[in-house]
């Protein structure tokens, strides 16, 4: 129910700005990592192989933009990953279709949805947001676009997913499952050495979607967002939860106001748990702010990423609001 102490407890964060108490407390110790120094960050176990080819491009010197779009093809070229890039699981009708998004250090972005073929979207995002007056393209378009722009042509889907979808077929019911296989959408957020960031998101999606059904992940502000002078963020699970919420805005809005990259993440799922029915679905998110502090969350235990610094790489499991 709507009452006016909800709404008062509900807009705690934003009292803040007004000068009134702020009540969002964190009770996660943030992971501690070294500020100021480049970081690579990403989500599930398949952040581990994505953060050590960003890493190559920034030991070098490189961008950050340049990094997160050569860690995420790695997930995405990876047959054995069933939900990104060559390999995602199929849609209900057996069609891979894809979405991807990339965001620079300018607050530049690129994004292809409900793309089909094509086994590196992030970089159809690229090309999209270097080469184009646009942000988003979809389907077709998108496949003409990467097509004209020397991307090959592929057929995606793999003899493991293909045998996948067919045993679903045989019931067909469409329950999307709590961290199924550990290894969701690819998120990834870089800080280079000279202290700029920038993020990528890609994926296949819910595995049995409904064909033509588009998540958070291309969506700017729902699956990633970047503000060079604020912080970045990146999602993964039921993209319907983000999309409702905004929630990779949300977080890098409320690391403006003042909340820690810890906080931000935990205020963004709540703000899922207090308006949505999140029962049987996951979420999570995971930020950065300017200076490299790092924050994870998620509504259920599971989700985990994997964070690369000073050439150290490791897995680390967040904390959740359900036990
Ligand atoms: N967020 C993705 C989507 O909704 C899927 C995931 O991360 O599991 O398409």
């Amino acid at each position: 129910m709507h009452t006016r102490r909800n709404f008062l407890k509900n807009s705690a964060i934003v009292g803040g700005l007004l000068g009134l108490p702020k009540v969002l407390s964190c009770d996660t110790p943030t992971p501690q990592t070294k500020t100021d120094e480049p970081l690579i960050i990403s989500t599930w176990n398949h952040g581990l192989p994505a953060n050590e080819a960003a890493w190559k491009v920034i030991e070098k010197g490189g961008k950050a933009i340049d990094a997160v779009e050569a860690g995420v093809r790695v997930v995405e070229s990876d047959p054995e990953s069933t939900s990104v890039g060559y390999g995602g699981l199929p849609d209900r009708d057996g069609n891979v279709t894809l979405d991807a998004c990339i965001m620079d250090e300018t607050g530049n972005a690129g994004s292809v949805c409900f793309l089909q073929h094509i086994e590196n979207p992030i970089s159809v995002a690229r090309k999209v947001m270097d080469d184009t007056p646009h942000v988003m393209l979809a389907g077709e378009g998108a496949l003409k676009f990467a097509l004209e722009n020397g991307f090959e042509k592929k057929k995606l889907l793999t003899a493991d997913s293909e045998k996948a979808w067919r045993e679903w077929l045989v019931k067909s019911e469409y329950k999307p499952i709590i961290n199924v296989e550990n290894h969701d959408t690819i998120g990834l957020l870089a800080m280079d050495k000279n202290g700029d960031l920038s993020g990528a998101c890609t994926t296949s999606g819910l595995a049995y979607k409904m064909h033509g059904r588009v998540g958070d992940s291309p969506i700017i502000g729902a699956g990633l967002y970047v503000d060079n002078e604020v912080g970045a963020a990146t999602a993964t699970g039921m993209g319907e939860l983000m999309m409702k919420t905004l929630g990779s805005f949300l977080v890098v809005e409320l690391m403006r106001q003042g909340a820690s990259a810890q906080e931000a993440c935990q205020e963004a799922v709540m703000r899922i748990i207090r308006k949505l029915d999140y029962k049987d679905m996951q979420v999570g998110y995971l930020a950065i702010d300017k200076t490299g502090n790092m924050g994870a969350y998620a509504i259920h235990p599971g989700f985990n990423y994997a964070v690369m610094q000073g050439g150290k790489n490791e897995l680390i499991d967040a904390k959740a609001y359900s036990n």
